[in-house]
């Protein structure tokens, strides 16, 4: 039996007695002990996501620890109200009856997750799938390889193994888990592996939620506080050098305010990381030599084409490094402006008519998330309006990932379904109504057909 054969089959063993088991209680107990097992590993964590990615401390502090550890405190606290049975209340014709939703668990699982907040975004949706009484079954991104050492360690070190198990491994290991007929798959990562995972999953009907990437753009309006904006976008574009998946992807600013965002963007980006960014201890590494290669590529086939440089363009193969990058004037055929960029570079888009940048949002792939930096409501209620997107931040970038009563996903391109907090309960969960009649009349809805049953039949 393969490893990913074997670890399906031992959590599936174990479903029938989990249904009725494993507690809201139980399921609290063991989240208290990964949250726990968490915090005595900080400094594992640091060191392995400094190896795959040259993470700052404080960055995995800020976006990979605390978010897990505050789905966890927050998850606990709600978990008897969501988990408990709710009573509803009947509709005219079901008078008589006794109506209830009961959340029960999938059953076993499958989270995949990518390489760019390689403990976050494995541990995190884990952290659902517990809490809605699932097993689970993680397979971390082999391109963070340290860091997935470290998710399997943390797991055997305080989960029970006919609860969770991590496999390991890349490409074939995530084809031979999808070829499992898991209850659900929870997968984060690119659009392209998504339509996979999709299509694996249609072959047994599994139900699927899936956080994918794209093109996040930001919408300067006229009257945006150009400082604070620059600030904003700087710190959601920067962080992890970009490689995050709603980080603006690139800025449409009106062509009158341009040179006074990308001069505050200069400012911002010196403020963040110094004269020499290279030098800073708060800017993070490409993941790897391909994705830098791509990166860079994009820069270098935009300034060919016309673009102008603001500030940025350095990089050092050997440490992946490469500045923060501004960019204007790139062509819009130019892959800066076609790929998600996924990396420290900023194209700033000068435009004259706000109704051609929406109606070009809207032509596109629907992003994952959009911002606006404008101070007149009635403007951000129009871009509101007039935009689909996964999620949109006004007069603010990353943040809403940390709201956790908010739901967090995509939409079309950029993903399926939702996570974080009680969204991410329900992604794990079936409803199930139960109905019970008690005194309900239904004989006229049987044959043989009366005048009652024709009366009822014309309301
Ligand atoms: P990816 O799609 O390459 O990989 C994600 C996972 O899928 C990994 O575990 C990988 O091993 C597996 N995988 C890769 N190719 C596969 C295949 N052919 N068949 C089956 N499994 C396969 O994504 P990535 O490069 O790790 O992450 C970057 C992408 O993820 C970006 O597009 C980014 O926007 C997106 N992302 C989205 C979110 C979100 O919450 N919406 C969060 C982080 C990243």
């Amino acid at each position: 039996m393969s490893p990913a054969a074997e670890a399906f089959a031992r959590l599936r063993a174990g479903d029938a007695r989990r249904r009725t088991e494993f507690t809201v209680q139980k399921r609290r107990a063991v989240l208290k002990r990964l949250a726990s097992e968490i915090r005595a590993r900080e400094a594992e964590i640091m060191a392995a996501l400094a190896a795959d990615l040259g993470k700052p401390a404080v960055e995995v502090r800020i976006s990979e620890i605390i978010p897990i550890l505050s789905e966890i405190r927050h998850t606990s606290r709600h978990l008897k109200a969501w988990a408990g049975v709710r009573r509803v209340r009947p509709t005219l014709s079901m008078i008589g009856t006794r109506a209830t939703i009961r959340p029960e668990p999938k059953g076993t699982v499958l989270i995949l997750a990518p390489w760019n907040y390689p403990l976050c975004l494995a541990l995190g949706p884990l952290v659902s799938a517990i809490a809605a009484g699932n097993a689970a079954v993680v397979k971390p991104s082999e391109l963070a390889p340290a860091t997935s050492a470290l998710v399997a360690k943390i797991v055997a070190a305080c989960l029970p193994e006919d609860l969770v198990a991590v496999v390991e491994g890349g490409v074939e290991t995530a084809t031979a888990l999808l070829a499992q007929p898991f209850d659900h798959i929870f997968f984060t990562g690119s659009p392209a592996v998504g339509k996979v995972v999709m299509a694996a999953a249609a072959k047994t009907l599994a139900s699927v939620t899936l956080e994918l990437g794209g093109k996040s753009p930001v919408i300067l309006g006229p009257d945006a506080d150009l400082k604070k904006a620059a600030r904003m976008v700087a710190w959601g574009k920067f962080q992890n050098a970009g490689q995050t998946c709603i980080a603006p992807d690139h800025v449409f600013v009106p062509r009158a305010q341009e040179a006074g965002f990308t001069k505050a963007l200069r400012a911002e980006i010196a403020r963040m990381y110094g004269a020499r960014p290279q030098a800073s201890r708060s800017f993070a590494r490409l993941i790897g030599a391909k994705h830098f290669e791509r990166v860079r590529g994009m820069v270098t086939e935009a300034v060919g084409h016309g673009a102008t440089l603001i500030t940025g363009g350095e990089a050092e193969a050997a440490s992946r490094y490469l500045a923060p990058t501004v960019l204007t004037h790139v062509p819009a055929d130019a892959a800066l402006m076609r790929e998600e960029i996924f990396g420290p570079v900023l194209p700033v888009i000068a435009y004259d008519d706000l109704g051609a940048v929406l109606a070009g949002i809207e032509a596109g792939e629907k992003p994952l998330a959009l911002y606006v930096f404008a101070r007149d409501r009635k403007l951000i209620a129009r871009i509101c309006a007039a935009t689909t997107s996964g999620a949109v931040g006004v007069n603010v970038t990353l943040a809403h990932f940390l709201h956790l009563n908010l739901p967090f996903g995509g939409i079309g391109q950029s993903g399926l379904g939702a996570a974080h907090g009680r969204w991410g309960f329900q992604a794990f969960s079936h409803e199930k109504p139960v109905l019970e009649n008690r005194f309900a009349v239904l004989d006229p809805l049987m044959p043989p057909y009366g005048k009652l049953s024709a009366r009822l039949a014309r309301l």
